[in-house]
């Protein structure tokens, strides 16, 4: 109900480049998704402020994800940030504002300087994170799962994905967050670790097909121990 058209910019767009151990480069042109603006949030804010879940990232003007976050965290919405593609000058308020942050390694390593290569990093990661005032972090780590932390619990846990063969990791991390963002609407009593668990089963089938959307399981097509 809120998208609309505009002749002021071209629609956005991402060209990916994938090797043959299926990683990826991607530029990103932005164009009208940098027209979005805090208007355009205010027209959805009833939609806004009656989700279970908002999840933002850094493809539209940040500031206008800001909005979005606030609006939901006002309203008492569960919120999910991934700041990707990273900022090194990320606003400090999106640590605050974010119920979950979800990055990276790549993000993890331009938010704070830790090059992330392995769970110990990205345990720093997860450390420095809480400082600046996250309440949870996931950082990804490819083929290795995840890595969380929070303040109730603030020792590094991996939860690893299952053993796969990649053919193109390209919109595995937005697999991820979608998954999770799933569990969390519709079954909010599962445990954090458990909701990441199965994230990752997600996510580890996107990888197995190529392309981003079109490697997107459909709900028939995966475990359904997974709901
Ligand atoms: P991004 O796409 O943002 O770079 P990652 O590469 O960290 O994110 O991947 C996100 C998630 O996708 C991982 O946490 C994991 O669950 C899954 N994943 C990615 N690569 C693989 C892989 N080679 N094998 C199994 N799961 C993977």
């Amino acid at each position: 109900a809120f998208v609309g058209q505009t002749t002021d910019a071209a629609t956005g767009t991402a060209s990916i480049i994938v090797n043959s151990e299926g990683q990826n480069v991607i530029v990103i042109v932005p164009g009208a998704n940098l027209l979005l603006n805090v208007e355009d949030l205010n027209r959805a804010s009833d939609v806004i402020r009656k989700a279970k879940v908002v999840v933002c990232q850094l493809e539209i003007t940040p500031a206008v994800s800001l909005e979005a976050l606030k609006m939901a965290r006002a309203s008492g919405v569960k919120t999910l940030f991934n700041p990707a593609p990273a900022l090194a000058d990320l606003d400090p308020q999106f640590y605050t504002h974010s119920d979950i942050f979800c990055c990276n390694e790549t993000e993890a390593e331009i938010l704070t300087g830790i090059p992330v290569g392995n769970l110990e990093d990205a345990g720093k990661v997860g450390h420095m994170l809480l400082g600046r005032g996250c309440k949870l972090v996931i950082v990804t780590l490819g083929a290795e799962g995840c890595m969380m932390i929070s303040v109730e619990e603030p020792i590094p846990k991996h939860v690893p994905a299952g053993k796969v063969r990649a053919v193109d990791t390209t919109g595995a991390g937005d697999s991820f967050v979608g998954a999770l963002a799933f569990y969390l609407a519709y079954y909010p009593k599962l445990s954090m670790e458990e909701m990441i668990r199965k994230s990752n089963c997600v996510a580890s089938v996107s990888v197995q097909t190529s392309g981003t959307q079109s490697s997107y399981p459909y709900r028939k097509d995966l475990p359904q121990d997974l709901f």
